[in-house]
């Protein structure tokens, strides 16, 4: 059986044997116990050694990337289209979210007492993400992206520190002898086919990880949640399902020139990997190896794209924020006039680009546009409970962009032909 197969099958097995339990005994001591001793440790084991691959890869990727690319003024343009195609791939998907709310408008018309009884369950919740997470964006958000030092960036898995350090480096690295640089490249090279094999070895305990991650949530929480605030769920849902099937699948055509059917049947592996662990930074590994192997993406262009979309690219994730800005703000009857949405609709692009890759990274940032716009922040309560869930799905969405976003840059760099992919011209064969 193919590998992809099998993650699938855990997958759908994983999610039916927790919703069975969920619902056949629910609260169950033996299947809470399941879930700490045997799903969630293999589940975690999985995440833990695609993660632990990460802070290598990103340096060796992004600094072989920018070495690759050679010409720091080339750099320069590969970059800047990169990071236009993120803000607005972002700002479209986070304009298809609050185009939604506004139509259908999930949080008008609930029942004050609801409202107090969810704010009074999850209330210390949010207040433990507020003294968590930096709540706070201004000038030194961008001045903390360059490391005091680059061994406790790492260490500490500020991603953004790593990245900017590794950007430097190699474009440091194309500006010393050349005879000097071959050597440091060589072994980059062979540092990243090393990160890329422990890759392929994590993958092979995809389907059992992914089996142990989707049979924890699903075990303890099951649908009961989604019902409680289902417009809600749905409308991000539906507004995530438009952005990926449609904008992307239009954004692919358009500027990568790859038939949509073809994009998201080849990058199967990525969907996967950030819909079971809810972060893109995991996924990362994941996603390099299916942009160069089944997208056949030069890696100089993966290896700079990815990893920066990783942490800057976060589609799913601004849609999410802007429906639920919105929605808490009818839900407490904050009226946003068209002006306070077009600033909701700037914030949550800039706070998802500086939203971490993590299992809720954008939670504390989420806040902080919350309290901006003038919604009581501890609001995010009333949607904890859903998170999970929304959490798959906006990372999911978040990974296919920063894929798309390598599909058109590798084309308008003329790097890549998406006739290989599409099938119309064959590779030649390896000499
Ligand atoms: N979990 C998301 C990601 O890793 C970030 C977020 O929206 O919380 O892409």
């Amino acid at each position: 059986m193919k590998l992809h197969t099998k993650i699938v099958l855990g997958l759908v097995l994983g999610a039916a044997s927790g919703i069975a339990a969920n619902t056949l005994a629910p609260g169950a001591a033996w299947v809470r116990w399941i879930g700490d001793n045997v799903a969630g440790p293999v589940g975690q084991v999985f995440l833990r050694m695609l993660l632990m691959t990460v802070i290598p890869l990103v340096f060796t990727s992004i600094a072989l990337g920018v070495a690759g690319i050679g010409d720091i003024r080339k750099v320069g343009r590969v970059g800047i289209r990169t990071i236009v195609y993120f803000l607005l791939s972002t700002a479209l998907s986070a304009a298809i979210g609050l185009v939604l709310v506004n139509l259908f408008q999930p949080g008008v018309g609930l029942a004050p007492e609801v409202r107090e009884q969810l704010m009074t369950t999850y209330r210390s919740q949010a207040q433990g993400l507020q003294a968590a997470g930096t709540t706070h964006f201004g000038i030194d958000t961008f001045v903390n992206m360059v490391p005091r030092n680059p061994i406790q960036a790492a260490a500490g898995m500020d991603l953004l520190g790593v990245i900017f350090f590794s950007l430097v480096f190699g474009a440091a690295l194309t500006l010393i002898p050349e005879e000097q640089a071959r050597q440091l490249v060589r072994v980059l090279d062979a540092v990243g086919a090393v990160v890329v094999k422990i890759i392929d070895l994590a993958m092979t305990l995809a389907p059992y990880g992914v089996f142990g991650l989707i049979f924890f949530t699903t075990s303890r929480f099951g649908w009961g949640l989604l019902r409680q605030l289902g417009l809600y769920v749905a409308i991000v849902l539906v507004g995530l399902a438009i952005h990926g099937g449609v904008s992307l699948s239009l954004l692919v055509r358009l500027f990568g020139g790859l038939k949509p059917r073809v994009f998201w049947s080849r990058i199967r592996a990525s969907i996967i990997t950030a819909f079971s662990t809810s972060s893109s930074n995991a996924t990362l590994p994941t996603n390099i190896a299916v942009a160069e192997e089944e997208l056949k993406i030069p890696p100089k262009i993966a290896g700079f794209v990815l990893p920066l979309g990783s942490t800057m690219c976060m589609n799913g994730t601004a849609l999410y924020e802007g429906v639920t800005v919105l929605f808490l703000a009818q839900v407490f009857g904050v009226s946003l006039d068209l002006g306070t949405q077009i600033v909701v609709l700037v914030l949550s692009v800039i706070t998802a680009v500086g939203a971490a890759g993590v299992p809720g990274g954008s939670l504390p940032l989420l806040m902080v546009v919350l309290a901006t716009v003038g919604v009581p922040p501890e609001g995010i309560a009333v949607i904890l409970g859903v998170d999970r869930i929304l959490d798959m799905c906006r990372t999911t969405v978040n990974v296919c962009g920063d894929l798309t976003a390598a599909v058109y840059v590798a084309r308008a760099e003329g790097e890549w032909d998406p006739r290989v992919v599409n099938g119309a011209v064959k590779l030649a064969p390896a000499a």
